[in-house]
């Protein structure tokens, strides 16, 4: 199948890279060059550790690779696409913009997915000509490890259009599950609440970043905190979807925590950043909590 992949950030270059290890020819493509260049060396690094646990072989690594081309300009980028799975940053504007261009641009039956956390399915698709074939492919990070798919149904999209979703997802070794449109869908109006709450606890003093993550990852079984997720979602994404939630139901308990909007104001995104509970450096898996929280 021929995917076209709209962002090479950390969800989109992974996304290429799955679709790519089974076999189907993608085109990734970014807005800049860097971030492309970027993301075909994540999928390099991710590649190369998978060749060291001895999951794949060089010769599986070297065809990966081919199978993925880059582009910077959308509408060439998605000529040829029987589907194109957007996974530019969460925002709304953006994604509609890329919606229109998609719908102007990609072949009239290429399949439309998005990989937003949280913005609605029915409203993308909306601004298309094209409704029925408009559908949410919910990745989870990181996308090579992660066997989730949550397969979004918008309001007018098809029976035919979810089966192709689900079908593939099953194809490239993901699990989906199907749900429907409303804001959060199912995994973030269930994660983010909990990662809004650990913030809040932060804020009020109730706990430390190593005291409120030890607390879930020992007595609820996670495999990480939810301060140290939240890092690794992206603080700007989690505020995103936070705002999402709170606009979309009205209703306060969604209202995203003073705290992670300041960090955000103030640039500490998380692992991305380098910094945001915790400070990362590069080739260090130690947790080591950032300046603004130790004691
Ligand atoms: P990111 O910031 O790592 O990457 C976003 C990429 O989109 C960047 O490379 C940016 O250059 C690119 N981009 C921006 N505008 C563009 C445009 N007009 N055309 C092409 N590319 C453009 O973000 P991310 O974490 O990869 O998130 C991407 C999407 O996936 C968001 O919708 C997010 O909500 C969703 N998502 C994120 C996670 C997560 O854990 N981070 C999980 C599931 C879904």
């Amino acid at each position: 199948m021929n995917i076209s992949v709209i962002g090479a950030g950390q969800m989109g270059n992974g996304i290429a890279h799955v679709f790519a290890q089974s076999g189907h020819s993608v085109t990734l493509i970014d807005i800049a060059q860097a971030g492309l260049d970027k993301g075909m060396a994540t999928i390099a690094k991710n590649l190369d550790r998978q060749v060291a646990k001895g999951s794949i072989t060089e010769e599986q690594k070297a065809a990966t690779l081919k199978n993925i081309t880059t582009s910077t300009d959308l509408a060439a980028g998605v000529k040829s696409a029987e589907l194109v799975v957007e996974a530019a940053t969460e925002n709304v504007d953006l994604k509609l913009k890329i919606f229109r261009d998609l719908d102007a641009n990609a072949p009239a039956n290429c399949i439309l997915a998005t990989n937003t956390s949280s913005i609605s399915i029915t409203r993308i698709a909306a601004v298309t000509k094209r409704p029925q074939q408009v559908i949410g492919m919910h990745f989870m990070n990181p996308v090579p490890v992660m066997k989730l798919v949550e397969v979004i149904r918008g309001y007018d999209t098809t029976d035919a259009v979810t089966k192709t979703v689900t079908d593939l997802s099953t194809a490239i070794g993901k699990v989906p599950v199907t749900v429907n449109d409303y804001a959060g869908f199912i995994a973030n109006r269930i994660l983010m609440p909990m990662i809004n709450e650990s913030i809040e606890a932060l804020f009020q003093g109730v706990g430390g970043v190593a005291e409120i993550d030890a607390i879930m990852k020992l007595g609820m079984a996670h495999p990480m905190g939810p301060l140290q997720l939240a890092d690794f979602i992206g603080l700007d994404t989690c505020l995103a979807i936070l705002r999402v939630l709170h606009e979309g139901f009205g209703n306060p308990k969604y209202a995203p925590c003073p705290l992670l909007v300041q960090m955000v104001t103030a640039g500490k995104l998380g692992v991305k950043s380098g910094e945001g509970f915790y400070q990362y450096t590069a080739g260090s898996k130690e947790l080591v909590v950032a300046p603004a929280f130790r004691k």
